[in-house]
């Protein structure tokens, strides 16, 4: 019997067909990418906010990357016992600059790898397995 997986946060992405897709926003009139979703452009050259659901996903670069190597105050939740883990600095090739946690240990990861945005286990709780998003290198 497979675990059951269940969203950390329901809304903000969706797996189907092992496909990972982030539910954000997108300015029409500047094409400023926004994830989460925002109800206006916020960028400063814009004088015209028009903003429509986008769903960001796919491929990118990894820019740059932070190492987790002590456990986050709460209200955050975490698998006992803690392991270090990588947070990363994405470029997606469809134009968004992201932060997620990376599934590689800190010592494999590399600035400028190729990632794939993947949904992937957080924590567990009550016997579910609670997913986020998160870069896998490729
Ligand atoms: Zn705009």
């Amino acid at each position: 019997m497979s675990e059951e997986r269940v969203p950390c946060v329901e809304g903000l992405f969706s797996e189907e067909n092992g496909v990972a897709v982030l539910h954000g926003s997108k300015c029409s009139n500047c094409q400023t990418p926004y994830f989460p979703r925002s109800a206006a452009c916020h960028n400063p050259d814009c004088d015209d906010s028009n903003m429509e659901d986008f769903d960001f996903g796919g491929k990118g670069v990894l820019w740059s990357y932070s190492v987790a190597d002590f456990p986050p105050p709460p209200p955050h939740k975490f698998d006992q016992p803690f392991v270090p883990y990588v947070m990363g600095v994405v470029d997606l090739d469809c134009g968004l600059r992201l932060i997620a946690q990376m599934v590689e240990k800190p010592e494999e990861v590399k600035v400028d790898a190729q990632v794939q945005l993947i949904i992937d286990t957080l924590y567990h709780e009550d016997g579910k397995a609670l997913t986020t998003w998160k870069f896998k290198q490729i």
